[in-house]
């Protein structure tokens, strides 16, 4: 006969004796949790004295190395993609006849600002102790690369701001004599006041343009408008050749999809020249998306030619995610549509904003931060410099 193997022969006993450690030792985590903190904290505290902080050298950022309860406020923080339409200024109202589509009604003032309250808008979230940063720039956080946005100060907020749909206000000429200057009611207007007013306020906005409507109105100034928003800092979205629904198309056929994206390109290539390389970003009109398209606009084919692009944008949403965040999909960047009301309870007055990390110096003698128990048998690296 043939012996039944110690394992086999003892195995609820095996099972049980298991389920009694493990609960020990959760036990014993518990017990010991705040001992732990302490001994973290003090660990944090003896070893801040030993690194400086120098604006002008080699810098790293560091998720907010400066206190333990710094990187956990930060854990669930977002940061707010503002998503402006149609900016009311009173040259366009005074200037031009609006078709119907256009006219402010029940169904679509929700997408209607006026000059007054988008400058407002500014100078609120500036003396809220926010800072606008660029797509790429927060792109280029979401992979780590927190050095790039060494301009901001430490424990700013950061948010991105964006204008849908090139739509009248967002950016005006006037005729002055033989002059052409800007709307100082438009976007563009406001943000470029602002700008000389506060140094550290970029003008990076991102404007995500169609040609369903012709772009900002005056189509005679497209192609001017268009150079000179690349000139001043600003980035330029590919939001379709006629903003239809990509995902619901891309259910029936991919040739559309194709068409929208790829005509586009064509059409900014023919007021931009070269300069239509810049554009790398696609924002799903009315925000349809699906799996699919989020994988298919990654490499659009039009003409014979091919279109690569590295992120894509939805319409409406949450707050966007922050690094730390491990479900960030660059193809599914959340905004928040930006009216009277969201302006507020979904930007400024939410608890949970992301903030910008603290500078932490290359040279830092700091390692690691080794948390210990009272045996010494387990060590986690919370941060590594290199
Ligand atoms: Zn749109």
């Amino acid at each position: 006969m043939r012996k039944t193997p110690f394992f086999k022969k003892n195995i609820s006993f095996i099972i049980i004796l298991f389920i009694f450690s493990l609960v020990l030792m959760s036990q014993y985590i518990i017990i010991f949790e705040d001992f732990i903190n302490e001994k973290i904290m003090f660990f944090i505290n003896e070893k801040k004295s030993h690194f400086k902080i120098d604006e002008n050298d080699g810098f790293m950022n560091q998720f907010a190395f400066n206190r333990l309860d710094e990187i956990i406020e930060n854990l669930p923080g977002r940061i707010p993609i503002l998503e402006y339409h149609i900016i009311e200024t009173p040259f366009v109202y005074s200037n031009y006849i609006l078709t119907k589509r256009i006219t402010k009604n029940k169904k679509n003032e929700r997408f209607f600002i006026s000059s007054e309250e988008f400058r407002r808008h500014l100078e609120i979230l500036y003396e809220n102790g926010f800072r606008n940063i660029s797509l790429d720039e927060y792109l280029s956080l979401m992979k780590g690369n927190v050095k790039d946005l060494k301009r901001i100060p430490p424990r700013s907020k950061l948010f991105v701001l964006t204008f849908d749909d090139a739509t009248f206000g967002q950016f005006d000429f006037i005729e002055d004599g033989t002059n052409l200057i800007v709307d100082p009611d438009c976007a563009v207007g406001i943000m470029l006041d602002f700008a000389r007013k506060n140094p550290d306020f970029k003008l990076n906005a991102a404007f995500c343009i169609d040609f369903e409507n012709v772009p900002f109105l005056q189509s005679e100034y497209v192609g001017k408008k268009l150079n000179l928003l690349l000139d001043l800092g600003f980035e330029l979205v590919n939001h379709t050749k006629s903003h239809k629904p990509l995902a619901k198309m891309l259910k029936k056929t991919n040739i559309i999809v194709d068409y929208e994206i790829g005509k586009a390109m064509e059409i900014f290539e023919s007021y931009l020249g070269y300069r239509v390389t810049s554009i790398n970003k696609i924002c799903y009109p009315n925000g349809d998306d699906s799996q699919l398209l989020k994988d298919y606009v990654k490499k659009i084919k039009y003409n014979g030619r091919e279109y690569n692009f590295i992120a894509a944008l939805d319409a409406e949403g949450p707050l966007a995610l922050n690094p730390n965040e491990e479900t960030f999909d660059p193809y599914a960047i959340r905004r928040i549509e930006i009216n009277k009301d969201s302006f507020f309870t979904c930007v400024i007055n939410v608890k949970t904003i992301f903030k910008m990390p603290a500078l932490v110096l290359k040279k830092s003698d700091i390692g690691k931060i080794v948390k210990t128990s009272l045996s010494n048998s387990f060590y986690l690296d919370l941060i590594k410099l290199p």
